[in-house]
C-alpha cells in the first residue's frame, strides 16, 4: 500500500536492529477532543512500558491514522528520520506530501518524539538539536477585538468599532502578553466579495482599528494582523502601504493561497511586513516562497507541515533568506508544547501563536502548572514533551462517539 514508491533504506536488509534498541511500537491511536477547535490527540503505544502523546490538525486524522497504524506496528521508535519518510510514502495516493496526510504523519511524529524522549530520558528539544533559548514567546489570538456585549448591534461599525479591538488590545497586554494577533478582515458593507475588491472607506476603517489598537498598546508589543486570504492585490497593496506608520510586525495572508506572484507583489510594494504559511506542508510547499522573495514572515503550522524535524527543516531554508518564523497554532497543550520544544530548537522563530484565550479549561487538560506566564511558555526539561493529560477532564470533552484511550 505504498503507492507504488519503495523504502529508501532497507537495501541492508533490515540490519538496522539491534539488540539493545529493540523497542516495538505496539498501537497507534487517535481520539478528538471538543475544543475551540476539535482537536486530534494521538497516542503512540511501544513494548518498552511508554508510550507517547501527539496532535494532528484538526480534521480527518482518524481515518489517516487508521491507514497509517499497520505501517507502524513492529516498527522501531526510535527511527524518527525513517518513520516520517516512510508514513509520507505511504500515504502517498492519499494527498502525500501536500494535503492533509501530512497532518498525520506530524501527529505521529510527535508521539513518536515524545516516547522516544521518555526512553532515552531526554526532552524533545534535545531530541531535535538542542535550544536557542529557554522559553518561547507566545502571541495571542485576540479574534476580531468585538465586544461581546456589542454583538446584538444592528451596525457592524458598531461590533467592529477600534474602540472594541483597542479594549481587547488592553486586556491581553495586562494580562502579560508582548505580542497579539487580530482578525482585520470584517466586513462593514456589502462588498463585492467575488471581486475582492475594498471600498476606500472600508480600508480607511481597517486602518483607524489598527490605529486605535497601536495609540492603546504603544509600539513595544508585537503586532499582526490576518486577512484571511480575501483581497486582491490593489487592495492588498493599498492596505499594506496605509498601514505603514504604525509598524505592524505583519500583515497576515492578505491575498488567496496558491499565488507566489501575488505574493510577492503585494510585498514588494510596501515596508508592512507580509505574512503567510499556515497551509504550506513541508518544505516543497515554502520554497518557491522563499526563493521568489514573496515573504516577509512564514507561519508553518507544527501540527500539519509535516512534522517538528521538518518545522526545523523549513525554518532552517528559511533563515538562509533571512526570514523569521512565527508559527500558527491553533492546538490543545500538546501541540502547543511540541511547538515550543521546535520554536525553541531553531534561531529565527520570534513568537508561537496562541489561539485558546476563550477556552478557560485549556490548561485543565493537563496536569501541570498554567503553560502561558507573562506571554511565554517554559521549555520543558523533563523526559518527552514533558506534559501529563487529565484523562477526567478529557473525557468530559470527548467528540460525540469518541472513547478515550488509556492514559
Ligand atoms: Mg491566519
Amino acid at each position: 500500500m505504498n503507492g507504488g514508491i519503495g523504502w529508501r533504506d532497507l537495501g541492508d536488509g533490515g540490519s538496522r536492529r539491534t539488540a539493545d534498541r529493540d523497542v516495538e511500537i505496539t498501537d497507534v491511536e487517535c481520539v478528538c477532543i471538543e475544543g475551540n477547535f476539535p482537536w486530534n490527540l494521538l497516542k503512540v503505544s511501544t513494548d518498552a512500558g511508554e508510550y507517547g502523546i501527539g496532535e494532528a490538525f484538526t480534521g480527518p486524522a482518524s481515518e489517516y491514522v487508521e491507514f497509517l497504524r499497520p505501517g507502524l506496528v513492529g516498527e522501531n521508535p526510535f527511527d524518527l528520520d525513517r518513520l516520517v519518510e516512510h508514513m509520507t510514502q505511504l500515504v502517498s495516493g492519499l494527498g502525500g506530501t501536500k494535503g492533509y496526510a501530512q497532518a498525520a504523519v506530524s501527529g505521529v511524529e510527535t508521539a513518536l518524539l515524545d516516547v522516544a524522549g521518555k526512553l532515552t530520558g531526554l526532552p524533545v528539544y534535545q531530541l531535535l538539536g538542542g535550544k536557542y533559548r529557554d522559553s518561547v514567546r507566545i502571541y495571542a489570538d485576540c479574534h476580531a477585538g468585538e465586544a461581546l456585549s456589542n454583538m446584538s448591534a444592528a451596525d457592524p461599525r458598531e461590533i467592529y468599532s477600534p474602540d472594541a479591538y483597542a479594549q481587547v488590545a488592553r486586556d491581553v497586554v495586562d494580562d502579560g502578553f508582548s505580542a497579539l494577533k487580530f482578525d482585520l478582515d470584517v466586513k462593514i458593507e456589502e462588498a463585492d466579495t467575488a471581486s475582492r475588491r475594498l471600498s476606500t472607506e472600508a480600508i480607511e476603517h481597517k486602518v483607524d482599528i489598527v490605529r486605535a489598537v497601536r495609540e492603546e498598546i504603544g509600539t513595544g508589543p508585537m503586532l499582526g494582523f490576518d486577512l484571511h486570504w480575501n483581497y486582491d492585490v490593489p487592495t492588498a497593496t493599498s492596505l499594506a502601504q496605509k498601514l505603514e506608520p504604525f509598524d505592524l510586525d505583519w500583515l497576515e495572508d492578505p491575498v488567496p493561497p496558491d499565488t507566489v506572484d501575488a505574493h510577492r507583489k503585494v510585498s514588494e510594494s510596501t515596508r508592512t511586513p507580509i505574512l503567510s504559511g499556515e497551509n504550506l506542508v513541508r518544505v516543497g510547499g515554502f520554497l518557491p516562497y522563499l526563493t521568489d522573495q514573496a515573504l516577509d514572515v512564514i507561519a508553518p503550522d507544527l501540527q500539519k507541515c509535516g512534522g517538528l524535524q521538518e518545522f526545523r527543516k523549513i525554518a532552517s531554508l528559511a533563515d538562509a533568506f533571512n526570514v523569521p518564523v512565527v508559527p500558527h497554532n491553533i492546538s490543545s497543550p500538546v501541540g502547543t508544547i511540541a511547538s515550543v520544544h521546535a520554536c525553541a530548537t531553531v534561531p529565527n522563530c520570534i513568537a508561537l501563536e496562541w489561539h485558546a484565550r476563550e477556552v478557560d479549561w485549556w490548561d485543565d487538560m493537563h496536569t501541570g502548572d498554567r503553560l502561558i506566564e507573562q506571554g511565554r511558555i517554559e521549555v520543558p526539561e523533563t523526559p518527552g514533551l514533558g506534559i501529563s493529560l487529565d484523562p477526567d477532564v478529557l473525557r468530559d470533552r470527548l467528540a460525540p462517539g469518541e472513547e478515550l484511550f488509556d492514559l
